[in-house]
């Protein structure tokens, strides 16, 4: 298992499996070339939180998505969460980077942290609820809804530190209120990118997924984020990079990030 020390934090890259999928699906059109991506939920020891960023596609591949795409894993988040020498008791902050179904689903019921609390931006849940039926992200809404009653989902409204040493800011454009983490800070940071830069292949920022909400927005926030990584010399956590999710970011001349493993 990876991990490294981000200030006084240690963060470890946990695993969900891989899934496969038609390229048409996540760029649009009809590409029939298969597409594969890891979900690695990032765990994060801060003082005495246990923060969980991301939380993979849960149990099981949600009904929803049977049949576009695959899930493959031999062993799941939960058991990645005990080699760390966790139970899911001891999560104490879930974050979610927005409500896509790869990314929310042990947070959602029944919810497999019970100490948790869970985070999502408002924006993101509100543009969730306009989706239509059937999709992917709009299915996260009503265990949201009911988390919000029930104590174990808070909004939050724009950037701020989840827990010391944990800030989140909203970078838009993937979805609404869809928000990275910086782990750390000044300058001795790390951070997460969540969808907006979730592999090697989106450091580039002219590539647009089929899937963004806002492609201009991504664009945009996907250069001030990873040039500021740069600026930090941070390490960047990729969520959906099969190898080395841990790069250290250059922009060449060409306009486009460069990876180096961590
Ligand atoms: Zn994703």
């Amino acid at each position: 298992m990876r991990s490294f020390e981000a200030g006084s934090a240690t963060v470890r890259i946990l695993d969900d499996g891989v899934f496969v999928t038609d390229a048409g699906n996540l760029f649009g059109g009809q590409k029939k070339a298969k597409i594969k991506g890891s979900m690695r939920p990032v765990l994060v020891e801060a003082g005495d939180n246990l923060v969980l960023l991301d939380a993979g596609f849960g149990p099981e591949l949600p009904e929803i998505l049977v049949g576009r795409y695959e899930l493959r894993r031999e062993e799941d988040l939960m058991d990645h969460l005990e080699e760390a020498g966790y139970g899911a008791e001891d999560v104490t902050h879930v974050v979610l980077s927005h409500l896509d179904a790869d990314h929310v689903g042990w947070a959602l019921e029944p919810p497999s942290f019970p100490n948790a609390s869970v985070f999502v931006q408002r924006a993101a849940l509100e543009e969730a609820k306009g989706m239509p039926e059937g999709d992917g992200r709009r299915e996260a809404v009503p265990a949201v809804g009911r988390g919000l009653e029930e104590g174990w989902c808070e909004l939050l409204e724009g950037d701020g530190e989840v827990v010391p040493g944990i800030r989140v800011e909203v970078r838009s454009g993937h979805s609404e209120g869809h928000q990275v983490v910086w782990i750390g800070s000044g300058e001795d940071a790390a951070l997460y990118t969540a969808d907006l830069a979730p592999a090697k292949i989106w450091l580039d920022p002219d590539l647009i997924a089929g899937v963004d909400t806002d492609p201009e927005a991504a664009r945009r926030n996907r250069i001030e984020v990873l040039t500021e990584a740069e600026e930090k010399d941070a390490p960047v956590i990729l969520y959906h990079e099969p190898k080395d999710p841990v790069v250290r970011v250059r922009r060449g001349e060409d306009g486009k990030f460069e990876a180096e493993p961590v």
